[in-house]
Parts: C-alpha cells; sequence; structure tokens
C-alpha cells in the first residue's frame, strides 16, 4: 500500500472537536487517512509533501453541477437577449445541449474537472445532459472523472422536451453499472430536468427504476415561478407534492434550488428528509430570486451548495450564498456561519448519502480528499477563526497541492493527472465545433 506524509501544516481537520494544528502531520494510507496529529508514524519509503507556509483542508465538495456549461464560456447565442428564465432555456441551454457530441462531453467535462483540481475541490455531485447522444455519455464523463482521480456522481437528465422518455434507459444502465461497480469513485442517481418537461409516464418510469435500484433522483424544482404555474396548471397539484405522488421524495434524492416552494412543499421535503441544494449564483445570473435559505435550514432541511455550472469554485460559492442573503434580508446579522456550514458540514453529509466513503474532515477512516492552500495568515488562525479565512482568505489563495483518495492530483498547482495544455486546446476546438453546430 502506498503511503503520503504531509507535514508541517497547518491543518484545519473540521473535525467534531474543530481541532486546528499549527504544525501538524496528515498520513495517507491506500485512499484513506490513517493518522492526523503533531506528529504521526509513517512507515519508511511514505512519499512525503512539505507543506510549510501552507494550510490543508478536506478537499471541498459540490453538491450540484452542469459540466457541460464550461463550454458556454465566450458564447452568446444568436438573437435578442432572452429576458426571462423560460427563453434561458429554450433560446440558450436547450440548444447548447442539443449541439454537444461525444468529443464535446469528454472535453467540457475534463475542463470542468481541471477547475474543480485547481479550487480544491476532490467531489462533484454533477447533472449531465447532451440529448443528441444520450446513451454512453455518461460513461464518457465515469472516464474522465478516473482520469482526473476525482469522485462523482453522476446522472442523465431525463427530460420529454425531445422526444418521449430520453435519458430513462441511459439513467437505469447506468445506474445498475455504478452499482456493480466496487471501488464507490463514481455513483449514480436518477437524473430528471423539472417537472414541466415530464410526463406522468417518464415519472411512473423513473419511479420503477428508483424502486427497484433503491436510487434517488437528482432534479431541479421551483427554480423559476414558471415551473409551479406550470405544475398547477397541468397537474393541478404543486410541485414537490407531485414529485412525492410519485415516490419521487425521500433521504436519496437532491432536490435542487426550491425557490419558489410554498410552505406545504417545505414541510413536505423536511418530513421525507429529501436533500436540497442551492446555487447563489445561477440564480443571480438567470434572475430567478432568492433561495429562502435560512428558512428551508430552520426546517431541518439537509440544504448544501452547490455552482449550478456557473464554475467549479464552491469558496465562492458560499461567498456569495452568504452576502445575498444578507442583501436580501437588508439584515447584516445572518448566514455567515449557515453557508459556511452549507460547504463544510452539510455537503459532506449529503456525499455521506452519495458515496460509500465518508470524506469532509481530516481524521483517521475519511477518504484522503486533501486540498492544500498556498496561505499564511496575518491574522491568527485559531479554533473558532476559521470561517473568516475560508471566505475572506483562502477565496482567493492558491491551492499549491490537490489529493484526492490518496492519489496527488495536483501538485505546486501543475496537475499530475491531466495535461493541461493538450485538454485545453482539443477543449477549444470542440467548443467552436460545438458552437457551430449550434441552432
Ligand atoms: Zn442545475
Amino acid at each position: 500500500m502506498t503511503a503520503l506524509l504531509i507535514k508541517n501544516a497547518l491543518v484545519v481537520t473540521l473535525d467534531d472537536a474543530g481541532t486546528i494544528l499549527p504544525n501538524g502531520q496528515i498520513l495517507v494510507e491506500g485512499s484513506k487517512i490513517s493518522a492526523v496529529g503533531p506528529s504521526v508514524k509513517a512507515p519508511a519509503g511514505a512519499q512525503v509533501v512539505d507543506a510549510e507556509g501552507m494550510v490543508a483542508i478536506p478537499g471541498l465538495i459540490n453538491a450540484h453541477h452542469h459540466f457541460y456549461s464550461s463550454f458556454a464560456r465566450g458564447f452568446a447565442p444568436p438573437g435578442e437577449p432572452a429576458s426571462n428564465f423560460v427563453e434561458i432555456l429554450q433560446r440558450m441551454w436547450w440548444k447548447l445541449d442539443l449541439a454537444l457530441d461525444p468529443e464535446a462531453v469528454r472535453y467540457s467535462s475534463l475542463v470542468a474537472l481541471l477547475e474543480a483540481i485547481h479550487t480544491g475541490c476532490t467531489t462533484v455531485i454533477d447533472h449531465h445532459a447532451s440529448p443528441s447522444c444520450t446513451d454512453g455519455s455518461l460513461d464518457i464523463m465515469e472516464e474522465t472523472f478516473r482520469q482526473a482521480g476525482l469522485s462523482g456522481c453522476l446522472c442523465y437528465e431525463t427530460s420529454d422536451r425531445n422526444v418521449p422518455a430520453d435519458g430513462v434507459a441511459e439513467n437505469t444502465r447506468f445506474i445498475k453499472k455504478m452499482k456493480a461497480a466496487p471501488d464507490g469513485q463514481v455513483t449514480a442517481l436518477f437524473g430528471l430536468h423539472a417537472q414541466m418537461t415530464l410526463s406522468d409516464t417518464t415519472l411512473e418510469a423513473t419511479a420503477r427504476v428508483c424502486n427497484e435500484t433503491k436510487t434517488g433522483v437528482h432534479i431541479h424544482v421551483a427554480e423559476d415561478l414558471s415551473d409551479e404555474t406550470d405544475c398547477i396548471a397541468k397537474h393541478g397539484s404543486r410541485i414537490i407534492q407531485r414529485l412525492h405522488k410519485f415516490g419521487l421524495t425521500g433521504k436519496n434524492s437532491l432536490f435542487i434550488h426550491g425557490i419558489h416552494l410554498d410552505e406545504s412543499e417545505m414541510d413536505l421535503i423536511a418530513q421525507t428528509g429529501t436533500m436540497m441544494v442551492h446555487n447563489p449564483e445561477s440564480n443571480m445570473n438567470n434572475a430567478v430570486g432568492t433561495q429562502k435559505m435560512l428558512t428551508l435550514l430552520k426546517k431541518g432541511i439537509l440544504l448544501g451548495l452547490g455552482t449550478d455550472g456557473m464554475t467549479s469554485h464552491m469558496i465562492s460559492a458560499a461567498r456569495v450564498a452568504h452576502l445575498l442573503q444578507r442583501a436580501t434580508l437588508a439584515d447584516p446579522r445572518v448566514a455567515f456561519c449557515e453557508a459556511c456550514d452549507m460547504l463544510l458540514s452539510r455537503n459532506a453529509q449529503i456525499a455521506a448519502r452519495c458515496f460509500p466513503d465518508r470524506r469532509g474532515q481530516l481524521a483517521p477512516g475519511q477518504l484522503a480528499d486533501i486540498a492544500i492552500f498556498d496561505y499564511v495568515p496575518t491574522t491568527p488562525l485559531e479554533p473558532g477563526r476559521f470561517l473568516g479565512h475560508l471566505l475572506y482568505g483562502l477565496n482567493v489563495a492558491r491551492v499549491h497541492t490537490t489529493i484526492a483518495r490518496g492519489r496527488v492530483l495536483m501538485r505546486n498547482s501543475k496537475i499530475l493527472t491531466l495535461d493541461e495544455k493538450e485538454i485545453g486546446a482539443k477543449a477549444r476546438e470542440s467548443a467552436r465545433a460545438t458552437w457551430a453546430r449550434f441552432k
């Protein structure tokens, strides 16, 4: 078994006691952390990472991403700019995803993985759509995760918007494949776009597969008010009640956004233990409103944080979540601790339901997912003071080393598992070809 010793680091363990070691050591054996302390005993021949002048924290987790969004950077759809959320979907995303081919799926994914590694993110829950090449698209993404070294929970965005039940077969096949995969590096949920593009027949088919495979769904809910009004008009029910009727709520399911939920829907999510994810930067960008993050937390809902394809930078997502609540509520006392807790603790709890291995702490037995930042604190960094450094220091610090599942993915900001230059060149080519197919 390969061993790796990280020494001389300021170690922020995020363990239950909130331990911070000013000059600590972390021993990694195989894919797990085996010891953490001021001084640990390493086996002979262990690889050493000297983290002098650096801060080590658990690898970050992104609870909702769309890797294919990488190819939207610098692209503006032709015609008038979209003036509301439905137009944003129709004029931009539903055309861009149709233009993706297998090459574009691969390179948009690799680009996002590079960014995740550079920002210290080691686990991503992704929601994928490529309706011109649905079948096998999740295998391409799986390959990129294994090549890069990150953990990924993948799904395909089932929708009836192009052809009925597109994605049901791909999700079903991939869920079964991942259930049989022994290492837990890549896992699966059943992906659904949003209730407004899903028929009762497709939801029934989804529920059958979820029951049979004991898998939850990963779906956008009430992102825009139009999703609720559509549901009420077509089905005489609000969104969460409609999904609950098909048995799609529950501890294994992940509901995204929920900006326009009413009290009864929030209560139903809380009662069923359904997980939720907040994506503040995306919500601001799409001008769909502000999630009632603090209300959802008060109801006891397991609410995490994601980027929804905007970026792969998780500390930025937490910082924006905190600032957005303060601006919206006109209250400078709120949301700082909550936003940090969502990133550091709640995303780890969500990951614990989506993957077999525990992560989110630098402690023995945890998955060896570690982000080491080039950061010398200029004010004391000690127990009770870390969160200020996280949102107002580490957010702009360079990540020096990223380790995932015990493997060093990046050292001195150089990615070791992927050829960044080659991926950049091929991604630019593939993005240009994708844009040329956009119509
Ligand atoms: Zn999304």
